[in-house]
């Protein structure tokens, strides 16, 4: 599991500040980061396409604090779908963003808005949208959003974390004809009041929310890098007859790309997430709390500049 004082860090501005003014970051940042502008984010999914996978981008960012910033968020996203389009990468990019980089933190219906309006945006170049989980505190106002907006966009995916007791839950409103459901771990640090600490623990509720997805009507979408659940979700998808267009798989930009190239091959539809942006930093935190290696290979970038 992540690490819990790392993921502390994704939230300081002090470290934040300072990390960013330490050009090697630079290098290791890019493994996770696609760029920081369109055109970097475009040109990563045309390349990704080019080996047969889809791909979901996401323009970094999160807990806004005025509303100007929030309806930058939405405007980027308009911007960036079009660049999309323009590239020929439609239907096979789609965008994910977070409610959090909309003003979910200052106003729910300023989020909603604002999300609303990058769905009409996606419905107008012929793609879908995804909107990503944040931390614990945000599900119920997050999952509100979700079936508000597919009221008129009922191709908008929601996320659910096997790390929140509450998760199997909220699969049973999640699970019916046509919805699009990515499942995943969960990359913030939660009280075990509403999460399993254990990392055994929420790999057994990642395998159960797995088995309500599969035998549910819905698309799943199987997000993550962690081969035994991949293989559970390969054999699970087969017992219940679905077809390779029925569900997929994901996995994040610069992780295990070798696997996303070979599971293609095998058939599966691969999505990858792919970040880009200036404000890559609390991303690029969770990434590093996920594996210790990268923490090492981090620190050695920095001693090495
Ligand atoms: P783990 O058990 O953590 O990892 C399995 C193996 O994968 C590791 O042993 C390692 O080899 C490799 N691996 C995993 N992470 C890394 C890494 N950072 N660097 C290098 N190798 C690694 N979380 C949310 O809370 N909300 C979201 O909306 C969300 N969206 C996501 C979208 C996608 C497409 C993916 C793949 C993940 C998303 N996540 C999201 C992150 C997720 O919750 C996990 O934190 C992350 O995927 C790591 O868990 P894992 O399932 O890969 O399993």
């Amino acid at each position: 599991m992540a690490n819990a004082a790392l993921l502390r860090l994704s939230r300081s501005d002090r470290v934040r500040r300072l990390s960013t003014r330490v050009p090697a970051t630079r290098a290791v940042v890019d493994r996770f980061v696609a760029g920081e502008t369109e055109a970097d984010a475009v040109r990563t999914v045309q390349a990704l396409i080019g080996r047969g996978l889809t791909a979901t981008v996401d323009r970094l960012g999160e807990d806004v604090t005025t509303r100007a910033q929030a309806t930058a968020t939405a405007q980027a996203y308009t911007g960036l779908l079009d660049r999309l389009a323009d590239a020929g990468a439609v239907p096979a990019a789609e965008v994910s963003l977070k409610l959090s980089a909309l003003g979910q933190g200052l106003d729910d219906s300023l989020a909603l808005d604002g999300a609303r309006r990058v769905c009409e945006a996606a419905a107008r170049v012929g793609t879908t949208v995804s909107v990503d989980m944040e931390d614990h505190t945000t599900v119920d106002r997050t999952l509100a959003a979700v079936h508000a907006l597919r009221v008129d966009f009922p191709w908008v995916a929601a996320v659910v974390q096997s790390a929140l007791r509450r998760t199997p839950g909220d699969l049973a409103d999640l699970v019916g004809p046509g919805s699009r459901v990515r499942l995943v771990k969960g990359a913030y640090a939660e009280p075990a009041a509403v999460a399993h600490p254990a990392k055994a623990d929420v790999d057994a509720a990642y395998d159960r929310c797995l088995a309500l997805l599969m035998a549910g009507s819905g698309h799943p979408q199987v997000a993550t890098h962690d081969l035994d659940r991949v293989d559970r979700a390969v054999a699970l998808a087969a017992e219940h007859g679905r077809t390779a267009d029925s569900w997929e798989l994901q996995m994040l930009y610069g992780i295990r790309s070798d696997e996303q190239d070979r599971l293609r091959a095998l058939g599966h539809q691969v999505r990858v997430y792919v970040p880009y942006g200036a404000d890559w930093y609390a991303y690029f935190v969770r990434r590093l709390a996920e594996r210790p290696a990268n923490v090492a290979f981090f620190a050695r970038a920095l001693l090495h500049r």
